[in-house]
């Protein structure tokens, strides 16, 4: 039985559509750590933004199934901090439109109860549905 590639050797045309949709110069990351020491949510991601780099990098697609990309608040700390102008935000924002446009739904708002509707701010439940939703 052939022996199961870790990587997706499509990876260059995983890498290209990523900038693309980005608009970052993801070769230039060069693995200095900068955006994952200063991240204020790594603790709650399970891969590092760094890793993410890298991993897109080298068209590793378990960046796809990972829940960093959900958990990236857009904060761009990490983008006034890289040493190469990169903005890992919007390389999240990328993963996460990839992801969606497999009709993937983070979240469903038959989930949300018309107490929670009541309660939440609705500027709070836009932006999810804008970010969580295909
Ligand atoms: S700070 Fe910039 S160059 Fe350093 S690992 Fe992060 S994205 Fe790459
Ligand atoms: S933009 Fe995302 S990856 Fe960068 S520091 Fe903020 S939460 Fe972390």
């Amino acid at each position: 039985m052939p022996k199961k590639l870790k990587f997706d050797y499509k990876g260059s045309e995983f890498l290209d559509k990523i900038v693309k949709l980005s608009g970052e110069i993801i070769t230039l990351c060069d693995q200095c750590g900068t955006c994952s020491a200063g991240c204020p949510f790594v603790e709650e991601m399970d891969i590092t933004p760094s890793q993410i780099m890298r991993k897109v990098l080298i068209g590793d697609m378990e960046v796809m199934d990972s829940q960093t990309m959900w958990i990236c608040a857009s904060c761009f700390t990490c983008t006034v901090r890289c040493p190469r102008k990169l903005d890992v935000s919007k390389v999240s924002e990328a993963l996460r439109q990839v992801k969606l446009r497999q009709a993937v739904d983070k979240m469903d708002i038959s989930d949300i109860s018309a107490e929670e509707a009541k309660r939440l701010p609705v500027i709070g439940l836009v932006s999810s549905f804008r970010k969580l939703t295909g």
